[in-house]
């Protein structure tokens, strides 16, 4: 289900909606997440898309120092520059046209502007977001701090609507040195190591690191309109701010410029003074590569490898771009964006600590773009990307960055499997989760890559199930209830582990309920026994007193029995907080008010069941119980 909501109440009708009818939400403004994320899960069809694209608000705030903006999340970010350029003024953000602002500005809004001014998510100075209590929330660095700081960078889509943000504009005055060139070399081996050199040693002054940018891009011509259909360029676009050291003349341009001037190239524009607010707008594209579809991955430079791009890397490019170009029908961009400095440090190094974005340590970060024209190619592609991510792997690093934005395999869909995912700072993860469990405890706005919310209670059934929240019940509908399902809202075939358990009536109460038979299956269950294991209260299969290890958790299953002989099964499980994903299922997070209800022939002696001793043949010893504890 879609829903299109262009206003405020639409967003919190929508929201009240979910949570009344037990549906998740998956949120999307522009549609740009490389991996899907602000779809809803395909095998989740309790899962409502809540589309902002009609969520198109703008306005300008002059009257503040500096100038602020108000931008709606359905708006695109060329939308955006150039609203903002007839006001003389533009914002950090990203080079892709149809990017949107709902996802960008939680995910880095990083362009040409990035190491003079930082990310775009640096400059939001507020936000206005439904959250799962359905209400609108004003939050800036004073009245949340944690989510203010979790929601810019720390995993788009996990907390809730954002309606729009307010962010700190750049005026010209703020880089009244701005100049920018655009030369093209022909590709060779030989012109990349040249051109390397220069791009790697201007990149690692720290004098400049907020002065200049340079990108470094190994482009296919038809991207220039060039009808050598199949050529590749060396694309080097050159930005000078000034910040620090004011314009660019003099040993400044021998230093800086005249190294590129000094190699033949095309100009396609020569070194050119203009007003920063017009650079984003200027040089932001579409990626429109006509009938080519792409695949894409970014990844970074680990900060553990501090140099700037060597003669090595450089030759391992090559190696693959030679592969490349033999393939036909395949076009490629491979990025070198120059994120950090060393010293001072760019804008983005000296921005650390304003939120949850990862990857300020980064040197530098490669995009690596295959382009294809026949689907048939996709995997051609895949395999591409990723040899020349291994075989780059000493120098570069996906691992420690936070992919739910800048995504991992486009092939594969992913979990977040802990700290690492999120941050280079394990305690990140923690405090991620924390914010998460505070404003989403039911894990509302969710998808595979969203932060799971933290479970709070242990729980303990005797004789009743009592669920993570400490809430205690009774079965008393018959069937199969699903007692745990991790991930929470996994379909059966892509859980890590699901607990079903059959409750049958046995005896003359209603409260005569137990647990017959119960089967474990999942990813994790089927790793310790190919189909899952399986018990049933007739046999004597249970684990009896031995916890068993089924991936992150334990279980145990035991066999009891009523003074009559009724045989019945118990379920045990514990360190549930080791699987780091929200749990689903009665003793998790699920709803048990249906599960608990007697059905109508019991109804009327239903109240009977909380008096002690009218429970039939149930007590506290003879009873079947789940239990269920986190630690
Ligand atoms: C062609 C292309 C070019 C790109 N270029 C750049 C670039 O130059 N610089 C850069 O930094 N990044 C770039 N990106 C990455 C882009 O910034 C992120 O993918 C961004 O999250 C996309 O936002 P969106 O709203 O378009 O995407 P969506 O797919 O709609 O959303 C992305 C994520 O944000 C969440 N989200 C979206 N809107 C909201 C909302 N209103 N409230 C709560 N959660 C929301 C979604 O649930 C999802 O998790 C590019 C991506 C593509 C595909």
């Amino acid at each position: 289900m879609i829903i299109y909501c262009t206003s405020d109440s639409h967003v919190q009708e929508t929201v009240s909606f979910a949570q009344n009818c037990g549906f998740s939400i998956s949120v999307r403004s522009g549609g740009h997440n490389y991996a899907g994320y602000s779809s809803c899960p395909s095998d989740s069809p309790q899962c409502i898309q809540v589309d902002l694209s009609g969520i198109d608000t703008f306005s300008v705030d002059i009257l503040t120092t500096p100038a602020r903006t108000t931008i709606g999340v359905g708006l695109i970010m060329s939308q955006v520059y150039s609203s903002l350029l007839s006001h003389g003024l533009t914002i950090a953000g990203g080079v892709c046209n149809g990017v949107g602002v709902g996802g960008h500005y939680q995910s880095s809004a990083i362009g040409y502007l990035v190491r003079s001014f930082g990310a775009g998510i640096d400059n939001v100075k507020s936000f206005r977001i439904v959250l799962a209590d359905a209400q609108v929330h004003v939050v800036d660095e004073t009245s949340d701090p944690d989510l203010y700081w979790a929601l810019l960078g720390g995993g788009p889509g996990s907390w809730g609507i954002v309606l729009d943000y307010t962010v700190d504009t750049i005026a010209n005055a703020d880089a009244p040195h701005t100049k920018l060139w655009t030369f093209l070399y022909p590709y060779s081996r030989a012109m990349l190591h040249a051109l390397g050199s220069i791009y790697s040693s201007e990149m690692a002054d720290p004098v400049v690191a907020r002065d200049l940018n340079v990108l470094l891009m190994i482009h296919p011509g038809v991207l220039f309109g060039f009808n050598d259909t199949f050529e590749h360029y060396i694309l080097v676009r050159g930005l000078w701010t000034g910040i620090d050291n004011g314009a660019l003349d003099g040993a400044l341009y021998t230093q800086y410029v005249t190294p590129w001037e000094s190699i033949p190239h095309i100009t396609l524009a020569p070194v050119t003074a203009l007003p920063v607010s017009m650079v984003p707008g200027l040089l932001a594209s579409d990626w429109n590569l006509g009938p080519f579809r792409y695949h894409i991955h970014a990844f970074a430079q680990h900060p553990a490898v501090s140099a700037w791009p060597d003669a090595d890397f450089y030759d391992k490019v090559a190696d693959e771009v030679d592969i490349r170009l033999a393939i036909p029908y395949l076009h490629f961009s491979l990025q070198l964006w120059p994120f950090g400095g060393s010293g001072p440090g760019s804008q983005l190094n000296r921005n650390a600590g304003k939120n949850a974005y990862g990857a300020r340590e980064v040197t530098n970060w490669v995009d690596d773009w295959v382009f294809f024209l026949f689907d048939s190619q996709s995997a051609i592609a895949e395999e591409r990307i990723s040899a020349f991510r291994n075989a780059t792997g000493h120098h570069w690093e996906e691992d420690n960055i936070p992919h739910s934005w800048m995504t991992p395999d486009t092939l594969t869909s992913n979990t977040h499997t802990g700290a690492a995912d999120f941050s280079m700072n394990e305690s990140w993860y923690a405090r991620l989760q924390d914010v998460k469990t505070r404003v989403d405890p039911a894990d509302l706005f969710h998808t595979s890559m969203t932060i799971p919310a933290r479970a709070s209670a242990s729980a303990v059934g005797d004789p009743h199930l009592r669920n993570i929240h400490g809430e205690r019940f009774d079965v008393m509908q018959s069937g199969w209830h699903t007692l745990l399902e991790i991930p929470r809202r996994a379909a059966a075939q892509r859980a890590l582990l699901l607990v079903e358990a059959e409750a049958r009536h046995d005896g003359s109460a209603c409260a005569d309920m137990y647990f017959h038979s119960l089967n474990i299956t999942g990813e994790w269950a089927e790793a310790k026994q190919k189909d899952g294991l399986r018990f049933s209260a007739r046999s004597s299969d249970s684990t009896g007193s031995t916890w068993i290890t089924v991936g992150q958790v334990d279980l145990k299953v035991t066999q009891g029995h009523t003074l009559k002989g009724i045989r019945y099964l118990n379920f045990l499980v514990r360190h549930l907080a080791n699987a780091g994903v929200a749990i689903g299922g009665l003793l998790g997070e699920d709803d048990h008010t249906e599960a608990a209800t007697p059905d109508h022939l019991c109804q009327r002696s239903v109240s009977l069941l909380e008096q002690p001793g009218v429970r039939g043949e149930r007590s506290a010893r003879s009873a079947s119980s789940a239990e269920a504890s986190f630690w």
